[in-house]
């Protein structure tokens, strides 16, 4: 790798990474609950991810394999996240969308793997969801790395869950 090209990735990793999350401020989100509210509302499994910052194993979630057409809702509050017809097969084990619903998430940094990665929560709730990752395909180039137990998948036709108030 000579000098220009290292330049020119480590500029894109600073664009791609370190920039748009740390321009980011944490919004106060819409919905406050405690946690023993959420607690009684969604089951453990989806509440270790969405409000402890867990993250379940890879191949778990059946929404890997879901292909219907329709809605990725949070699992939290139920605010629309993802359109399935964004989603693909990313071989992860996540399910994986390359592009979100306008205005339904808000990003921040964590560095709980060392290097900085992109956290993304839901906007209404802040539920966290996954992490974003700029080795998507096209049109975006986007990745974003959902857990599955922190969505709830709602098939075209089926009337959207209420937003959780
Ligand atoms: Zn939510």
């Amino acid at each position: 790798m000579n000098k220009r090209t290292m330049l020119k990735s480590l500029t894109s990793w600073l664009a791609a990474t370190v920039l748009p999350a740390a321009a980011v401020a944490a919004p106060p989100f819409p919905l406050k609950k405690t946690a023993a509210e959420w607690r009684k509302l969604v089951p453990s499994a989806a509440y270790a991810v969405l409000f402890e910052h867990g993250t379940e194993r890879a191949g778990s979630s059946p929404l890997n394999a879901e292909k219907r057409q329709g809605t990725f809702v949070c699992a939290a509050c139920f605010q629309p996240l993802f359109d399935a017809a964004h989603k693909y097969e990313s071989g992860t084990g996540w399910p994986s969308f390359w592009q979100p619903l306008a205005g339904a998430l808000g990003t921040s940094t964590d560095f709980k793997l060392i290097y900085p990665r992109t956290e993304y929560h839901c906007a209404h709730c802040g539920g966290h969801q996954g992490h974003v990752f700029n080795d998507g395909p096209p049109p975006t180039g986007k990745r974003y790395c959902n857990n599955g137990v922190a969505l709830a998948f709602v098939p075209r036709g089926e009337t959207l869950p209420a937003l959780r108030s």
